[in-house]
């Protein structure tokens, strides 16, 4: 079985956490970054100066402690360097591929789109390799001038109802290039790019829902974006609206995914009359169970929103009187979704403590 990267381990998150918060608000302090981040002065101090030694940080003037010129020790400022690393994330959706280069404050240096032609479901690992094969030269040519920057590639795949594509395959032949790989599934990967580069600070617990080849879904909590078991992603799509009705290919009846018109796992969410309201009606459900506190929508699909917003604002504002459910579209574009393959890399590689960062195999 292939596995993705664990996401869910809280320690995991804290090297990220600290360096989003340089990015968003520098310069700051180490004072700072403790107070904003929850996390002990002694463990900043340990990821601030690490990260400097890499030459990911850079310490940058400083101010008087809070105790006044007479108070002790200036505080010095820190900041990110933008180029000291670069990724390369790619989303393989239902038509096709997209391939970035992205650094470590993400900045897009070069993105490249690669049509199938045809739906995923419909090639074999070879002809997905040979497209992978395509973008990649080209990705890697546009880094060959900074390639000891490169920290790895990143992957964000449809799971579960796999095509008939050996990812295995796949794997072994990026695996060719010598670079740590990195694999989440897509709507995982896509929540972990909003976490890095999108909405930012909202409040949590929020439900990432992502709009693509079906309907999938990631939880974010207060240490980022929760991956489950095998890389799955939370089945928003297969959430059970109604006793009976048509069976699903997944086995089941009475599927979300059977209400908004898409009926097989090749051709992607089709929009219906209604289906903000069944998406709603399922949303609702889920926000109730998981305590949901901000709703964020994305994915290569998620236009099929549209002026539809309004109808599943109007069912989640009126699901909690006190503390309601804040509802968003992710910042993160559809054409930009590669950028959350590439925080797949940054993620794993910058947190030393995983047992690895390449993924494994049994
Ligand atoms: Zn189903």
């Amino acid at each position: 079985m292939l596995q993705g990267v664990n996401l869910s381990l809280v320690k995991a998150h804290n090297e990220a956490v600290v360096i989003n918060l340089i990015r968003r608000r520098a310069p700051i302090s180490r004072y700072e970054l403790a107070e904003l981040s929850g996390l002990t002065p002694p463990t900043i101090s340990v990821i601030v100066n690490r990260l400097v030694l890499e030459g990911i940080l850079v310490e940058s003037g400083s101010a008087p402690s809070r105790g006044g010129s007479l108070g002790g020790r200036r505080r010095r400022y820190l900041a990110l360097l933008p180029d000291s690393r670069l990724a390369i994330g790619i989303l393989v959706n239902r038509t096709g591929c997209v391939g970035a280069v992205v650094n470590i404050a993400g900045s897009v240096q070069t993105i490249v789109n690669q049509p199938f032609g045809t739906y995923l479901a419909e090639l074999s690992a070879q002809q997905l390799i040979a497209g992978l094969d395509r973008m990649l030269r080209g990705l890697l040519e546009h880094t060959s001038h900074v390639k000891p920057h490169v920290m790895g590639i990143g992957l964000g795949v449809p799971t579960w109802y796999p095509p008939d594509i050996d990812w295995q395959m796949v794997v072994n032949y990026l695996g060719q290039y010598g670079l740590s790989l990195s694999f989440a599934n897509n709507a995982v990967s896509a929540a972990l790019g909003e976490w890095w580069y999108g909405v930012g600070e909202v409040a949590l617990p929020a439900l990432y829902v992502f709009f693509g080849g079906g309907i999938g879904g990631c939880l974010i909590t207060r240490g980022g974006p929760v991956a489950m078991p095998e890389f799955r992603p939370v089945e928003l799509g297969h959430l059970g609206i109604a006793s009976g009705g048509p069976p699903c290919y997944c086995g089941g009846q009475g599927c979300l995914e059977n209400f908004i018109g898409h009926a097989d796992e090749h051709h992607g969410v089709t929009k219906q009359h209604n289906t903000m309201q069944y998406v709603g009606y399922a949303l609702r459900s889920l926000c109730h169970l998981l305590n949901i506190q901000t709703v964020i929508l994305g994915g290569p699909e998620v236009t099929i929103v549209g002026e539809d917003l309004d109808e599943l604002n109007m069912q989640l504002s009126g699901l909690r009187r006190i503390d309601p459910i804040g509802l968003c579209f992710g910042r993160i574009s559809p054409e930009n979704l590669a950028l959350g393959a590439a925080a797949l890399v940054f993620q794993t590689n910058l947190t030393r403590h995983l047992d690895s960062a390449v993924p494994e195999y049994h």
